[in-house]
Parts: structure tokens; sequence; C-alpha cells
């Protein structure tokens, strides 16, 4: 197999397969989007399995809508959000967030915006991760340049993982990846998850359990006895012990 974008495209796609109920899924009482954007915003530097009893909680409470969620006290939200980053931090910027959403219009306006690229980046909380994540989840085939694609592309000499989010997300867009970006994103973070771990990844043994997430099918079928890595046979990094 070349070592090319396409060709580990395909190599994950085998060896992970499609996971049609990856993201979103927790919270049906509200449009896709407005999930998406919920998720994708407490998601900044946590793990995903604690920002999905962090919604769990929320929609316990019926705060995940953005009525609810602009006028909800931030004393009240606090204690939600354990298991976020700074939940204090996230419980004042939140209702801030909803309200701006709402100020736009909400989650289609933002969308249907001229430059829904430059709509998200003006709410609160949104950097190009998040944006591109939203983009990419709803239909404009866009990169999302996260640390498991740096980690990733980068062990496979594809990208250098130091580069600006701005310069990463060029090269790759003009590389031909062979499935659509979110898809993409998919399975690289389940590289990430699996095999190519951070410090010590597992190139040539069985992939990381899975992790205990709320959707009971997400990565069940993941890295059942398998022989390792399916990119061990191309990577210049097999077996190398980095934190990079
Ligand atoms: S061979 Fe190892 S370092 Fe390279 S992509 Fe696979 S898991 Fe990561």
């Amino acid at each position: 197999m070349p070592l090319d974008i396409g060709g580990v495209a395909t190599a994950l796609l085998g060896h992970y397969g499609e996971e049609p109920w990856w993201w979103p899924r927790l919270l049906p009482e509200i449009p896709r989007e407005d999930e998406l954007l919920l998720g994708g915003v407490l998601c900044q530097q946590s793990r995903w399995e604690r920002v999905e009893q962090v919604l769990l909680r929320l929609q316990a409470a019926d705060l995940v809508t953005w009525p609810a969620l602009a006028a909800a006290d931030p004393v009240v939200l606090t204690p939600m959000l354990n298991g976020a980053a700074y939940p204090p931090t996230r419980a004042r910027l939140l209702p801030q967030l909803a309200a701006a959403v709402l100020d736009a219009g909400g989650m289609p306006a933002i969308l249907a915006a001229a430059d829904p690229r430059a709509a998200l980046l003006a709410l609160p909380q949104v950097g190009p991760e998040t944006a591109d994540t939203l983009l990419a989840f709803t239909g404009t085939s866009v990169p999302v340049v996260d640390a498991y694609l740096r980690r990733v592309l980068g062990r496979l000499g594809l990208v250098d993982p130091t580069s600006t989010y701005a310069d990463l997300r060029a090269q790759l867009a003009a590389m031909d990846v062979g499935l659509p970006w979110d898809q993409f994103h998919v399975l690289l973070v389940e590289h990430g998850i699996h095999h190519c771990l951070t410090g010590r990844p597992l190139c040539d043994v069985d992939g990381h359990p899975r992790r205990d997430y709320a959707e009971p099918r997400k990565c069940v079928a993941h890295c059942p006895p398998c022989r390792g890595c399916p990119l061990s046979d191309v990577c210049p990094r097999r077996g190398v012990v980095a934190a990079g």
C-alpha cells in the first residue's frame, strides 16, 4: 500500500469499518446540529465519554435547548459540567453561547450564512477545530485538524504535526482522502484511541479496549483480536515509543 492519505483512509476504514451511530446520538429531542455544537464545545480538552455524561445530566435537567441554556444559572450549571474542562468557566460561557446562537437566528441560519465558518467562529467558545467539526458533520466536507490527526498523520510522515491549524487545514484540503472528511475524522479518532496511543502506540498487538461510552455500539466491534495497526507495514514510527 503506498503511503498516501487515500491509502491511510482505506486501511483505517477496512480495520474499523463504518459507525453510523458514532455522533451525534444522545439528544434526540434537539436538532442534530444543536447537539453537534453543544457536544463539540463541551468536548474541547475533554474525553468524549465524560462529555456524554455531562450531556445526559443536562438532558435530565431539561437544559439542552438554547432557550433553556441561555436562561440557565451558572451556579446550577457548574456541577452538571463536571467531566468537561473548566466547569465554572463553561457554566458562565455556555449561556452566552446559547444566547449568541439565538441572536443569530439558530443553527440553521448560521449554517446557511454566506460564510458559515465565519458565522460559527463568531460564536463564543467556537474556534477553528469546533467550527470545522460542525461544517464537516453538517454536509460541508472540510478537514478537521485535531490532536488525533496531528498524532496519526504526523507519525506516518504525511504532515508536520507542529504546523499551525491554518497551514495543516490548507495542506489537507488539497489532498484526496477518498472519503468525506467527517468519516476520515472518525477513523483517525478511533485509531488514536485504539492503536496509535499517545506515548506508546499499539503497533503490533491487539488494539486498546473500547472506552465506556453511553452509546453501547460505539467501538464495540473494534479491534477484536487483531494483529495490530493496519498501517504498521508503512509507518516509519512503527514500534517507536515517543510523546509525539
Ligand atoms: S504503526 Fe504504530 S505509530 Fe504507526 S500509525 Fe500504527 S499505531 Fe501509530
